[in-house]
């Protein structure tokens, strides 16, 4: 009997399968999708068995090392998933399956991620073997038949074991979950509203088949209570339930309300611990618990029987992994639903281009939802700032500072946005013009004023504050432009009554922030929660009155043909956050360029006319949905290495297929001393395609110097 073995190779990401011959002691263990030990060359390596067959050798093959695990860690299903993400992103199998799999379960073969168990004690009231005060006291201890060990080793270890050993105890472990959240939430009762049951019922009619749907419901419109009703007949049924969420921030919440009405389920986000994620991760797998809720990974829950896939917020970047593989969530459903035939619903306020596009041509259903349950749309203000600084109104103008001091004054709540994080965004020097600089990227270093450091957003560098210039050793340093611990601290200073708190990627590092700054200001402990874009979508605070937005057409600037459907998202989605319940709600948005046609549209709510605006522009520039995209980055240490090879992998690809665009430098030319250019091509179909990427990547695989990523369907270019 012999095994095909895919192992990690490190050196390259070399796709290929390993025989090997099975010695007669493990041959009942042996399964396809298991890890297995195995000799390679001096070292021993894990890798998954991909087959098993009697294939004579004509060579001299080794025999397996060992069987790792009890189970099987790549069912069938999941084996077919990273062929399927393999091929479509170009990434390693290797790498796919890694993707997949929590770390303890990884061919990695260094995890030190073990079962957690808990050890009882249970008697054996028959026998008299009991001699001592001590043992004594502890067979009295047991008022039932069973006790937590640690509560019996409080006695006396020794006799304990004493009693272990004579076989008056007997020691039983129990595996146990290191994850657990408890929710204070209560469960509302709630009856659908005529629009939430017009979508449960299309929706309820399709639970046996593949269908995906695209659910385009205004912020508040009650989407959750209609993904809920979903679930609660596809459990009826006996089957599971995957629920993606963006954000961390955003499963907390959605975690509390599932938990209220279906009580066991799982998560599964990267702000848990790796001993959490495989406990977690184990549930699903066992079929212990029947709903998961969690960020993009959770995509690969190992359940078996698999009722409906949900997506909300389906217009979110972080559903597309951002390096390698570099898959999307959305497609790994597709192909999930198509497999366990059952639907996919697509939920969003604002849809991606390319979904609502799908969704017109009739390849995924579309459910419109476009009413708010409370039925009020907040009031949405533009400010001009051009204007307010005439007024002497730098940073709030007139209209905000008046809203915020209502909201103060009658208890009510406001969020407000700025996305950038940081205190300054730029240190410069006021004599020489020069400007502080992080010295591996090239790009201004934002001041924190908490770390009194500068730092590099993109690479990480830090460094003491500017206090004298290094070009013209003056003192006179001007700060400029402002994050949100500078909104913070202004707000503070210039509004009576406010309580801040702050959610940013600053305050949001340590474990469990998110859910302590979420609770604590929907408890009412503060008044005001500002914070950069990660709390702009699908929160949901009822005593939200007012959102104001600081700099709402900054994402403007960002050089990318995605730039307007981003700020539309953002300001529509943040400006959902406001009056949620039974006040109104305000929103105020300030900026320089508000007539853009992104932010008006945003100011209505609506989604159509932006939609139209933009299609248009993405049809005469070629852009997605009327054509794919293909990103290939190409990065080195030395400028004249990468402008080297840019140039010859264009040239190639020029020869080959047309609308190659490029070689370019990246947006940002350089982060952390590697200099990067770009190639774009735009492209129909991509079997060609595909064919001579997969040369070029095989050309530099083994490249030190050089480093060539392909990006199908980039999300930023
Ligand atoms: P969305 O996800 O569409 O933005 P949510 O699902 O967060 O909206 O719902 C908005 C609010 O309306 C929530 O507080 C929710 O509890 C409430 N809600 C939803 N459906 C109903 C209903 N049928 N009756 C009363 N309240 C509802
Ligand atoms: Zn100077
Ligand atoms: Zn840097």
């Amino acid at each position: 009997m012999n095994v095909e073995v895919l192992v990690e190779l490190k050196a390259q990401s070399l796709d290929k399968t390993f025989t090997y011959s099975v010695p007669v002691s493990l041959k009942d263990k042996v399964k396809i999708g298991k890890r297995v030990l195995v000799p390679f060359g001096k070292q021993k390596l894990e890798g998954f068995i991909m087959d098993i067959n009697n294939k004579k050798c004509e060579y001299e093959i080794k025999d397996i090392i060992d069987v790792v695990d009890e189970e099987v860690i790549l069912n069938n299903e999941m084996i077919s998933i990273g062929k399927y993400i393999s091929s479509k992103t170009l990434a390693s199998l290797m790498s796919s399956y890694s993707t997949m799999l929590p770390k303890a379960l990884k061919a990695s073969h260094k995890t030190n991620i073990n079962k957690k168990y808990i050890s009882y004690l249970k008697i054996n009231r028959n026998i008299d073997n009991i001699k001592t005060d001590k043992q004594k006291e502890i067979v009295s201890l047991f008022k039932e038949d069973v006790l937590l060990k640690s509560e019996v080793a409080k006695v006396s270890q020794s006799a304990m074991n004493t009693l272990i050993k004579n076989g008056v105890l007997e020691e039983v472990k129990e595996e146990t979950y290191r994850y657990n959240i408890k929710t204070n939430y209560e469960d509302k009762k709630i009856s659908l509203t005529d629009e939430q049951a017009n979508a449960f019922n299309t929706i309820k009619k399709s639970l046996n088949k593949f269908e995906p749907f695209l659910i385009h419901g205004v912020t508040g419109s009650g989407k959750t209570e209609v993904y809920m009703h979903l679930i609660k007949e596809v459990i009826d049924n006996n089957k599971s339930a995957i629920v993606l969420v963006p954000e961390i921030s955003l499963t907390t919440q959605l975690v509390n309300i599932f938990k209220a009405r279906f009580g066991n389920i799982a998560v599964l986000h990267s702000g848990l611990s790796d001993g959490e994620r495989y406990d977690e991760y184990r549930k699903i797998a066992s079929g212990e618990v029947n709903i998961v809720v969690g960020a993009r990974s959770a995509i690969f829950a190992p359940f078996k029987n698999i009722g409906i896939i949900i997506i909300d917020e389906e217009h979110s970047d972080t559903y597309k992994q951002e390096n390698n593989p570099r898959y999307n969530a959305i497609d790994i459903a597709i192909y999930r639903s198509k497999y366990h035939k059952c639907p996919l619903v697509l939920g969003s306020a604002t849809p991606s281009i390319e979904s609502y596009t799908r969704a017109l041509l009739g390849t995924y259903t579309l459910i419109n939802m476009p009413t708010r349950v409370n039925k009020n749309l907040p009031k949405v203000y533009l400010v001009d700032m051009k204007d307010e600084i005439k007024k002497g109104n730098r940073i709030f103008s007139e209209l905000l500072t008046t809203k915020l001091n209502e909201v103060i004054k009658d208890n009510k709540q406001a969020i407000i946005l700025l996305n950038r994080r940081g205190f300054n965004t730029i240190m410069s020097c006021k004599s020489c013009g020069y400007v502080a600089k992080c010295p591996k990227c090239d790009i201004p270093l934002t001041y924190h004023k908490v770390s009194n450091t500068l730092r590099c957003h993109y690479c990480g560098y830090g460094e003491a504050k500017l206090v004298k210039c290094p070009k013209c050793g003056s003192l006179d340093i001007n700060s400029l432009g402002m994050g949100t611990q500078k909104l913070e601290e202004e707000i503070l200073k210039n509004f009576e009554g406010a309580k801040v708190i702050r959610m940013d990627v600053d305050t949001t590092s340590r474990k469990g922030a998110h859910e302590s700054i979420i609770e604590a200001f929907r408890k009412g402990e503060y008044n005001i929660l500002i914070g950069t874009q990660m709390i702009s979508k699908g929160l949901d605070f009822p005593n939200v009155t007012l959102v104001g937005v600081i700099n709402g057409d900054a994402s403007l600037n960002i050089p990318d043909f995605r730039s307007a459907e981003k700020t539309f998202d953002l300001l529509n989605q943040v400006s959902g956050r406001a009056g949620r319940s039974k006040s109104l709600g305000n929103v105020v948005i300030q900026g320089f360029n508000i007539n853009h046609y992104s932010i008006v549209a945003a100011s209505k709510c609506d989604y159509k006319g932006f939609y139209n605006e933009e299609v248009n522009i993405r049809k005469r520039l070629g852009y997605p949905p009327y054509n794919n995209l293909c990103l290939i980055k190409i990065s080195s240490s030395s400028y004249d290495t990468v402008s080297k090879e840019a140039n010859k992998v264009a040239n190639y690809l020029k020869e080959n297929i047309p609308n190659v665009l490029g070689p370019s430098v990246s947006s940002i030319p350089k982060i952390n001393n590697i200099y990067y250019m770009q190639i774009l091509i735009k492209y129909k179909k991509s079997d060609i395609l595909y064919e001579h990427l997969k040369y070029i990547k095989n050309v530099y695989i083994n490249n030190k110097n050089v480093k060539v990523e392909i990006d199908i369907n980039p999300l930023r270019i």
